[in-house]
């Protein structure tokens, strides 16, 4: 069974991955190696290597491997980087992150996730990543600054305190709200300022908190 799983990884490489430009040697092989069914429940394990999100319960989804693999280029990990994520749902992503040898603070604001989050990973031996519960988007203060922080849920704005938590020549990526999706920006810190890149459309959960929607939009 582990072993369909390894090629079932490897045509998600090459077909989800590599043929939509994903090209960095390292990122590619974290994506061979971390094993994407474990952070799926059981019933949907069979399903974890297809192109797109999947539900992982509380009404959150692990984002498409794509995405994922988006995310990670967008922010140039490199190893000994420091990383703040915002929203473990899954784990997944902060498996990659600790792949490529990132250090890696996540942050969950659903109790039942992070406790499945936080099981898979220390199961997996991602000894590098450090969890919290909480709203993610007033950042893990006692720990910044960050190189990296990735936010892995859609917001209305970038949330101010996330940037104050930036270091210098930090990277931070968020899809930000854009009519009826997202679009994916990165911002880069220099000792002048804030410069943002606008990236490609996408669609994620929201980000709910303080800094982020009020409630979520999608209920009423
Ligand atoms: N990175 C995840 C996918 C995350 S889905 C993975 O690889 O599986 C987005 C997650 O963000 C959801 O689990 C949601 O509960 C969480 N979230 C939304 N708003 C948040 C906030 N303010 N702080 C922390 N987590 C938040």
């Amino acid at each position: 069974m582990s072993d369909s799983y390894r090629i079932e990884r490897e045509h998600m490489v090459e077909n989800q991955l590599k043929k939509r430009g994903i090209r960095n040697s390292r990122l590619l092989e974290a994506f061979r190696k971390v094993p994407r069914h474990q952070f799926l429940p059981r019933n949907l394990r069979g399903k974890a290597y297809t192109d797109g999100p999947s539900p992982i319960g509380e009404g959150q989804t692990i984002s498409q491997p794509y995405m994922t693999a988006i995310m990670t280029q967008s922010a140039e990990v490199v190893p000994g980087d420091r990383v703040l994520e915002i929203g473990t749902g899954s784990g997944y992503q902060s498996a990659i992150l600790a792949e490529l040898g990132a250090e890696v603070y996540t942050i969950e604001r659903i109790p039942e996730l992070l406790e499945q989050a936080r099981e898979t990973l220390r199961q997996l031996h991602y000894d590098k990543v450090h969890t919290r519960m909480g709203n993610g988007t007033l950042g893990w203060e006692e720990e910044a600054p960050f190189d990296i922080i990735l936010i892995t849920a859609g917001a209305p704005e970038i949330p101010g305190p996330l940037l104050e938590q930036l270091a210098i020549r930090g990277r931070l990526v968020i899809p930000l709200e854009e009519g009826y999706s997202q679009v994916l920006y990165v911002v880069r810190r220099s000792q002048k300022g804030f410069h943002q890149e606008r990236g490609e459309r996408c669609t994620f959960v929201p980000l709910i908190g303080e800094y982020g929607w009020k409630k979520d939009p999608r209920t009423r």
